[in-house]
């Protein structure tokens, strides 16, 4: 199917801060492919919304599903315009109580995921002269949190894959930015009791967590401006100064 329409991926496009940003795409008229893995009826009820909308089950952390994904878009659509690398875990633990498995698991899950995919979807916007790439990161990847060792080190990969990865594909038209979100309203933090998120808020400078749509507007702000790459912008309510 050939579609006049811009093409996105998004990972873990299911809920949170990635089923916002399909939304918004969504309704800007792009042809968005909305990756899952566990939350099938949250993507479908997105799919039924939305008729430029479609899903794709993938494990993002595994390379054959990212392929059979990036297949799927090409098969169908010709081209892929922009990547937003979403899907993400997080893991709250002391170092020493990080088990080997559990450190794998978000290495594998929030970096080679966008290793994997990057690299396959650049592919082909090499091809076209072409492409967008955003990924999600967080501020804990430039600050480091602590009880977040290995969280924060996937996220701080991401940040030298983001800013390597630009200077690589500028010459053929292709940005790469990453967007460092502070707290947001999502299904991540819900394990956040009402006193830990006041307590948070009372160092936010804006007086309030983030929701999805402060993120998933940038998106777009990113899709609009086309001279931005190599940037980790930073949406945070002025919290990490
Ligand atoms: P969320 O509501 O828990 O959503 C996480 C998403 O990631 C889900 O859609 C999930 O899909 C997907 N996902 C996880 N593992 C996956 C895998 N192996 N393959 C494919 N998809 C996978 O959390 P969120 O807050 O929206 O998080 C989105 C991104 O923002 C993450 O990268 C997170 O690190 C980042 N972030 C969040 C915050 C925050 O405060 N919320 C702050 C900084 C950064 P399924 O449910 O379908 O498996």
């Amino acid at each position: 199917m050939e579609s006049n329409n811009k093409i996105a991926i998004v990972t873990g496009g299911s809920k949170g801060i990635g089923a916002s940003i399909v939304k918004e795409l969504a309704n800007n008229n792009y042809t968005v492919i909305l990756n899952y893995n566990n939350s099938e009826e949250e993507a479908r009820k997105i799919a039924q919304e939305y008729n430029n909308v479609f899903i794709f089950k993938a494990d993002v952390s595994n390379y054959e599903e990212v392929k059979n994904l990036v297949d799927f878009t090409i098969e169908k659509f010709k081209k892929i315009d922009l990547l937003v690398n979403n899907a993400g875990i997080d893991l709250i633990k002391t170092f020493n109580e990080t088990s080997n498995e559990e450190f794998k698991k978000i290495i594998e899950t929030n970096l080679f995921s966008v290793f994997f995919l990057s690299r396959e979807v650049s592919k082909y916007m090499i091809n076209q002269k072409s492409g967008n790439i955003i990924n999600i990161s967080s501020v804990w990847g430039s600050v480091g949190a602590s009880c977040e060792v290995a969280y924060s080190i996937s996220k701080g990969g991401i940040n030298s894959l983001t800013k390597a990865l630009a200077k690589e594909l500028g010459p053929s038209n292709i940005r790469v930015n990453a967007i460092e979100p502070g707290i947001i309203d999502t299904d991540m933090n819900r394990s956040l009791s009402q006193d830990d998120i006041n307590c948070i808020i009372s160092d936010i400078p804006l007086e309030r967590i983030g929701k999805p749509e402060d993120i998933s507007t940038c998106i777009s702000f990113l899709e609009n401006n086309t001279y931005i790459t190599g940037q980790i912008i930073r949406i945070d309510g002025g919290w990490i100064s």
